[in-house]
């Protein structure tokens, strides 16, 4: 890559970066889902050590650590999310058991079978399902858990425009029985799977954004980058609600073997 599009991709990450930095979340879920996978966990203690992976602003993260004994570490790919982050912990005089850290997911900085719980909530398809839930088993402890949060179809025929554009997007999306396999192949017991009601996305995510979209088109006016980055984000929505019946989140929480 030349020197100038690795400028321009930079520039288009700071500005990714900044759009969902004014998000209390960066992905659809609530604080009622993160518990209801949570209830599904046992045997955690004030020693239990849980990572977040891809936790983003840590939106999930509080609400684990507000639910849960124990040492969370949150790590995600940029800094401008963990210093958030940080400050999120000290608001909620967190900091002493939940700490962001910036690394990379294919890359986990912690010792084998050094976890009791890996947590990632729509964020394990930046290194795919099955990869991210392979590669990660081994900083388990034995019986410790995972719990991701993963796009998913509903039914196992859809119309095309969403199709295609999953394809596009996504292509290892997956229907809940073929996930739910892949868990299992992968070592693990499949304890439960639930579908994120559309609250998740619609209260908690896109509506969210339609303030911080106005925001974020004033301060970028004539920026064709943040124009398109909205306009995308816009087309999703409109995709979602359109299409909510055949695709969504799911939460796959499986049982180290
Ligand atoms: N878990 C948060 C939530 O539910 O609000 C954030 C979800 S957001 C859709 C995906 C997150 O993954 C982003 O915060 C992004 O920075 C992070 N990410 C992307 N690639 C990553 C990687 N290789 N390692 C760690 N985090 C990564």
């Amino acid at each position: 890559m030349s020197k100038d599009n690795s400028s321009i991709h930079e520039f288009d990450l700071n500005l990714i970066c900044e759009y969902f930095s004014h998000l209390e979340r960066q992905g659809p879920g609530s604080p009622e889902v993160t518990t209801k996978a949570l209830s599904f966990i046992e045997d955690l203690s004030e020693n239990a050590k849980i990572a977040d992976l891809g936790c983003g602003t840590g939106g999930q993260t509080m609400i684990l650590a507000q639910h849960t004994p124990g040492q969370i570490s949150g790590l995600d790919l940029f800094p401008t999310f963990i210093d958030l982050f940080n400050k999120n912990a000290e608001e909620l005089n967190l900091q002493e058991r939940v700490k962001g850290l910036v690394g990379s997911m294919d890359q986990l900085p912690f010792q084998p079978e050094e976890l009791d719980l890996i947590w990632s909530e729509g964020a394990i398809y930046n290194i795919g399902f099955e990869r991210g839930l392979r590669e990660w088993k081994k900083f388990l402890k034995p019986g410790g858990y995972v719990a991701v949060s993963e796009a998913s179809w509903f039914t196992g025929e859809r119309p095309q425009e969403i199709h295609d554009f999953w394809m596009d997007a996504y292509p290892g999306i997956d229907t809940i029985p073929n996930k739910v396999a892949q868990m299992q192949q992968a070592g693990y017991l499949p304890v439960a799977s639930f579908i994120l009601p559309d609250n998740c996305w619609i209260e908690h995510f896109y509506m969210l954004q339609t303030k911080a979209q106005k925001v974020f088109l004033k301060k970028h006016a004539g920026n064709k980058t943040a124009e398109g980055f909205v306009a995308n984000q816009r087309r999703e929505k409109k995709l979602y609600n359109k299409y909510k019946d055949f695709y969504g989140y799911v939460f796959y929480i499986g049982k180290k073997i």
